[in-house]
């Protein structure tokens, strides 16, 4: 990792986030900041905490509920976004655990959420993921499902909060920022998660209310 402190890296990206909002006339205070933690184990996770995050995002429920239960007993206010695909089967397990879930993307895991948040009596915010670039590897729904998924999911009392979307990698992200800010506004939609360490500046130009930044605070995955 970069040799700065997790404080420089951290007020950094606020920086960078607050001129792009200020660029698009828009209030920094309405673009939350999701630190991406995947594969990092808590000696990393700490000084970032330390700096004054508590927004964090994973992608796998098993490693979540290994490293995070821990650090949120010496933390208050830890706010922890799911981001990566989910199998129904562990829908019960990540209402437990997280505070979001940015990656709801078919009809079977929309009635396992449903589920597991009546038995559980918690309701996390949910966002759609679409498949924004159409690509068959990547999670999402197809653009043309999102009308149904979207009812199916207000129907069965998921509170959503939005959308989000991971564009194709090595593709101009814009077009594709502006397509699924276009689709949430359509659909009465507010929350926009989208934006990541390449491109979270535009992200915020076009709308993006929660940005998730994992290397540029981190430093490269193993
Ligand atoms: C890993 C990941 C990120 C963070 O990516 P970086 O390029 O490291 O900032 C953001 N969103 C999702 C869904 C991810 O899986």
């Amino acid at each position: 990792m970069p040799s700065d402190t997790a404080d420089s890296r951290l007020s950094d990206i606020h920086d960078r986030i607050a001129r792009a909002a200020t660029l698009a006339q828009r209030d920094p205070a309405d673009v939350q900041l999701i630190a991406i933690s995947k594969t990092h184990d808590a000696s990393a996770i700490r000084p970032l905490i330390e700096a004054g995050q508590r927004v964090f995002g994973e992608n796998r429920v098993q490693e979540a509920a290994a490293k995070w239960p821990e650090l949120r007993e010496t933390t208050s206010g830890v706010e922890l976004h799911l981001v990566g695909q989910l199998q129904s089967n562990k829908a019960e397990d990540a209402v437990a655990l997280f505070d979001a879930i940015h990656s709801v993307d078919r009809p079977s895991l929309v009635t396992a959420l449903a589920n597991a948040m009546d038995k559980a009596d918690r309701r996390p915010p949910c966002f759609i993921q679409v498949n924004i670039g159409d690509e068959p590897q990547k999670g999402g729904c197809a653009v043309a499902d999102l009308p149904a998924l979207l009812a199916q999911a207000r129907a069965a009392g998921l509170p959503v909060a939005g959308l989000m979307a991971v564009p194709p990698f090595e593709l101009d992200s814009a077009p594709y920022f502006a397509l699924l800010a276009k689709l949430a506004r359509d659909q009465g939609l507010t929350g926009l998660s989208m934006g990541m360490s390449d491109d979270f500046e535009t992200a915020v130009t076009i709308g993006a209310t929660h940005v998730r930044v994992g290397t540029a605070l981190f430093g490269s995955r193993a």
